[in-house]
């Protein structure tokens, strides 16, 4: 009789959640070793928990899912489709891209969209910078550098998400924006010392002010490498390549230190989101300047209307609130809490600059050196 060895079965290779099939992965989340099926599972399952615990929808909502046939969009179209037949959400959703006018980037990834209509049986509307603004964005960055192109951009996309929205009666917009994007923005403000904008960086739901629509990102809480995984494994129809203007240099660099961080600690990127959510800033100074007490009385009124800024300046509150929401755009008549909205402010020194560079080619330089100082002192 011999002895019949055991097999040796190894533990390392079965799924640490079913113990019952082949491991398939590393999640890149927690490094837990998962079959597909529990990855799909738990994938999908923080997302429905993202949703449910900040109440993101109501049975009935008209939700768009800004569209772009890149992954972190494809993924989430084929992920709240799924979770809104399992979990009945009764939402109604519809795809809705932007055309930016990038040729060689958009037009390709736009016909990944058309497909993804057809596959997820979800219409679809395109709205262009060409319609809406009679500019694209290769016809900006030929007149005004390419140094800005995404703060141009990232300006009128989300005035022309909004108008597409409202076009289609829409008052919700989710984005893919996804777990690595967001604690970029944390480490990007962190860097810069830009407070105002680090305390709101990490919010699920935001909306511009003036603006009706809201927007939220389900993915939140997603990380960009199970994003990938879950559309490889699902074999989704997605689009790839990088849009041809390279995101600003300073999130790529800020891109490059959370990649690096996260090969050592990967909850680093749940850590900094998590920072980002419990931080609490001190609440702004309001005080009033001894020249102020001792030489001039200042009614009450008058010292609830002053701000001292950081440099010692003084501005006044008023003016800045004698646009509330739901007032127009003198130039555009969108909404906007601004007399004249962002875009259109952009628009117009854009004009300016094309006007000049058909006169003279020379100033098309310092066109876009006068355009690059507008955006610096404008605040988004
Ligand atoms: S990388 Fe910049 S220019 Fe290109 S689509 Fe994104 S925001 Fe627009
Ligand atoms: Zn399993
Ligand atoms: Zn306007």
């Amino acid at each position: 009789m011999t002895d019949e060895k055991p097999k040796r079965i190894k533990v390392t290779a079965l799924c640490e959640l079913c113990h019952a099939r082949k491991a398939v992965m590393k999640r890149p989340k927690n490094l837990q070793k998962l079959c597909k099926e529990c990855f799909y599972n738990v994938f999908e399952t923080e997302i429905h928990n993202t949703i449910t615990n900040a109440k993101l929808f109501q049975s009935g909502d008209k939700v768009a899912i800004g569209a772009s046939g890149g992954k972190d969009s494809t993924v989430l179209a084929s992920v709240l489709k799924t979770l809104n037949e399992r979990y009945n959400y009764g939402l109604e959703l519809v795809l809705l891209s932007i055309d930016e006018g990038i040729v060689g980037y958009r037009d390709d990834s736009l016909a990944t969209v058309k497909r993804n209509q057809i596959q997820y049986k979800m219409p679809l509307e395109i709205i262009s910078y060409k319609q809406l603004y009679d500019w694209t964005m290769d016809e900006i960055v030929s007149c005004a550098g390419i140094r800005s192109s995404c703060t141009y951009c990232g300006v009128l996309r989300r005035q022309a998400l909004d108008r597409g929205a409202a076009k289609l009666g829409i008052n919700h917009v989710v984005t893919g924006h996804n777990a690595d994007d967001m604690a970029e923005t944390v480490l990007m403000n962190l860097l810069r010392g830009d407070v105002a904008r680090l305390e709101k960086s990490t919010t699920i739901v935001t909306q511009s002010s003036g603006s009706p629509i809201k927007r939220s990102k389900p993915f939140k809480y997603t990380y960009q490498k199970e994003i990938v995984l879950y559309a490889h494994y699902k074999k989704l129809d997605y689009f790839s390549t990088e849009c041809t203007y390279a995101p600003e240099a300073f999130r790529g660099t800020a891109r490059e230190l959370l990649k690096s961080l996260e090969a050592v600690r990967p909850s680093c990127i749940m850590d900094i989101i998590y920072s980002g959510e419990h931080l609490v800033l001190a609440p702004k100074k309001k005080k009033v300047t001894t020249q102020y007490k001792n030489k001039k009385k200042l009614t009450e009124q008058q010292q609830e209307e002053m701000e001292i800024n950081p440099d010692g300046s003084v501005s006044l509150k008023s003016k800045k609130q004698e646009f509330k929401d739901g007032n127009r755009c003198e130039k555009c008549g969108y909404l906007s809490s601004n007399k004249i909205c962002k875009a259109c402010v952009l628009l117009a020194g854009l004009e300016m600059n094309r006007a000049k560079v058909t006169i003279d080619n020379n100033t098309a330089v310092d066109g876009a050196a006068k355009l690059t100082k507008t955006l610096e002192q404008l605040s988004f």
